[in-house]
């Protein structure tokens, strides 16, 4: 393609609300323009980059067995009415009527259409396994739609589903998913991990996550160097304490009840009082379908709502405002709330956080308005009656696996599968009948990887400050030749030469034609992310030389006017494999 002719309206500006480098460069390189929050169009290129993505996931999902449809994004409610999400989904369902007034929404996920396609038409046990994929445009009215592509409301997703006759054959489809995964980000070129996650509202038993690395993502992941095991931190298992609860710390101090006046964070309380904060233990109220709970955990400590609801067994938990338990009176008092002195009667379950078993002499609320305990004693002051790991992980944290300290990482969320099991196929009546003539529901797994959002990504971990580095397999083109003077015709017939032998040897590449400055075309090679660039200017000319820069490592070198394109198209086809997440270590 010669560059007069695409249309790439590259900026000088960075749009203002740009919070991340991808939406930066996306925007300025001519990729995407906004149309409303979290709303994009995609121009030419980005279409090119979208379509190797997507080209890449199909291949390994077709490879691993999965069949590719489409399925409508206008859905009928009448659907998720069986499943039970029209109630559940909240705002982020986009809903609307048409002019009859049914109601419909417009799909963020598909599992209620697509249980709803093969219930219709597979009956028996020698149909399964099925497992059905598409790529296809989603509508999520996120909270926060942030980042350009990143978080978006309107966004591309591969959904892929995939029906078993038992847990065994569905567990097996979720391995070959877990490997089709691998080789999709391994052939993209991108450093990801695998991690364990929180299986999260859409309900199942298992699910992995899979996480580029970058400083901008917003998942926090741990690594333990010593086993490997890797978890985003929602989930993360910590070494637990093998301490006898009824050997707790004891210290030395004795207890008392002092005043804290508008101390009600435990900052505040900290620096009024004196301590470290890790003396102050945080009492935290939730509401719950199991009823209301207060969670234990050490002043320095995060609480890990996701393992909170493991431990409560529990649908929902919603942090509890308020200290009322009905109009009997009998309050608890935000700021001031502990398991010391609790009023009696109240029903709370209370739950601690392993490591406040080994708090001694610490401080706590102390269920009065402006009133804290310090000096407080486990075994004399309170008993523990349940411990559990509920707090957040951290770097150097003991893993949960081996006890060695966890490294923590920042990532980003482009692929998640789940086993789902009967979730959906059981309310929604999606059965076979097995050789005996029994009925049972199919065993399902659900598998999403995020298009649009691979390709910020990708530019999340391969840019600098001058703009992109496309690894080769995402690139929209694979090579640029910037030709330095189009008034010079010879300048210009070896331009084209190189730029036609490259082209026929199926190697995707732009040719820079435009009558622009030398610093003008460096800038927009450079900020679109080219993986290569060929430079013919005056001097190379007289050489017989043109100039090659590798955009990702920023290497340059001299190559003959002859053997420049041939050495090119073999550089771009090591490329195109992908670099794997060992290598690129
Ligand atoms: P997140 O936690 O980031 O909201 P999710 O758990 O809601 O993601 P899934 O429902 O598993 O995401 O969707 C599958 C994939 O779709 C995700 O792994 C992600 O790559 C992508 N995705 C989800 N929400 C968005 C969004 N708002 N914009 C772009 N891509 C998204
Ligand atoms: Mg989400």
């Amino acid at each position: 393609m010669k560059f007069s002719n695409l249309h790439l309206p590259t900026l000088k500006e960075a749009p203002k609300d740009a919070e991340i480098p991808s939406h930066e460069l996306l925007v300025r390189g001519g990729y995407i323009r906004k149309e409303a929050a979290g709303v994009y169009s995609y121009l030419p290129l980005a279409v090119r980059v979208i379509r190797k993505i997507e080209d890449i996931i199909a291949e390994e999902m077709d490879a691993a067995g999965a069949q590719q449809v489409l399925l409508p994004t206008v859905q009928p409610a009448e659907r998720w009415q069986e499943s039970g999400r029209w109630e559940q989904y909240g705002p982020e369902l986009l809903r609307f009527v048409d002019r009859k007034n049914t109601d419909f929404c417009y799909a963020p996920t598909a599992e209620e259409l697509i249980v709803s396609l093969v219930r219709r038409d597979v009956q028996s046990y020698r149909q399964l396994p099925v497992n059905l994929y598409q790529i296809q445009t989603k509508f999520r009215d996120e909270l926060r739609p942030r980042a350009g592509l990143m978080r978006g409301r309107e966004f591309i997703m591969k959904d892929a589903y995939s029906f078993d006759v038992d847990d065994e054959a569905a567990g097996k489809t979720y391995d070959a998913m877990f490997t089709a995964y691998q080789r999709i980000f391994e052939r993209c070129g991108l450093d990801y991990r695998p991690v364990e996650a929180d299986t999260g509202a859409i309900g199942g038993s298992r699910s992995h996550e899979f996480q580029v690395l970058a400083e901008t993502g917003e998942d926090r992941i741990v690594s333990c160097p010593s086993c490997g095991y890797t978890a985003n931190v929602e989930k993360a298992e910590l070494k637990r304490s093998t301490a006898n609860p009824a050997l707790e710390a004891q210290g030395e101090a004795s207890s008392a009840l002092v005043d804290t006046p508008g101390q009600k964070t435990i900052e505040d309380v900290a620096s009024f009082l004196k301590v470290k904060k890790k003396q102050v233990l945080k009492a935290i109220l939730f509401d719950s379908d199991k009823g209301v709970v207060m969670a234990l955990i050490r002043g320095d400590h995060e609480l890990n709502e996701f393992k909170l609801k493991s431990v409560l067994d529990a649908e929902w938990v919603e942090l509890k405002t308020d200290g009322d338990f009905g109009p009997e009176g009998t309050r608890l008092f935000p700021g001031y709330m502990g398991p010391v002195g609790l009023p009696t009667g109240l029903p709370i379950r209370v739950v601690a956080d392993d490591s406040v078993r080994g708090m001694a002499d610490f401080v706590c609320g102390g269920n009065a308005p402006d009133k804290h305990y310090t000096g407080v004693n486990l075994g004399r002051d309170l008993a523990l009656q349940e411990t559990h790991d509920l707090r957040v992980a951290k770097n150097s944290d003991p893993c949960g696996r081996c006890g060695s300290k966890f490294r923590f990482f920042r990532g980003i969320e482009v692929g998640h599968v789940f086993f789902l099991g009967t979730k959906y196929s059981a309310p929604m009546n999606c059965t076979y009948l097995d050789q005996d003539g029994q009925t049972h529901p199919m065993v399902m797994g659900c598998y999403g990887i995020g298009v649009t959002r691979i390709m910020a990504a990708a530019i999340e971990q391969n840019h600098d400050q001058h703009g992109i580095q496309w690894p080769v397999p995402l690139a929209p083109y694979e090579v640029a030749v910037l030709a330095l003077g189009i008034d010079n015709d010879e300048l210009m017939g070896h331009a084209t030469a190189i730029y036609d032998s490259l082209r026929k040897a199926g190697v995707e590449v732009v040719l820079d034609d435009r009558d622009v400055r030398p610093g003008g075309k460096f800038k927009d090679a450079d900020l679109i992310g080219f993986p290569y660039q060929i430079v013919l200017g005056q001097r190379g000319l007289k050489e017989g030389v043109a100039e090659v820069k590798c955009r990702m490592s920023g290497e340059r070198s001299s190559v003959s006017l002859e053997t420049v394109a041939a050495h090119i198209a073999e550089q771009v086809q090591t490329g195109r494999h992908g670099i794997s997440t060992q290598e690129n270590k």
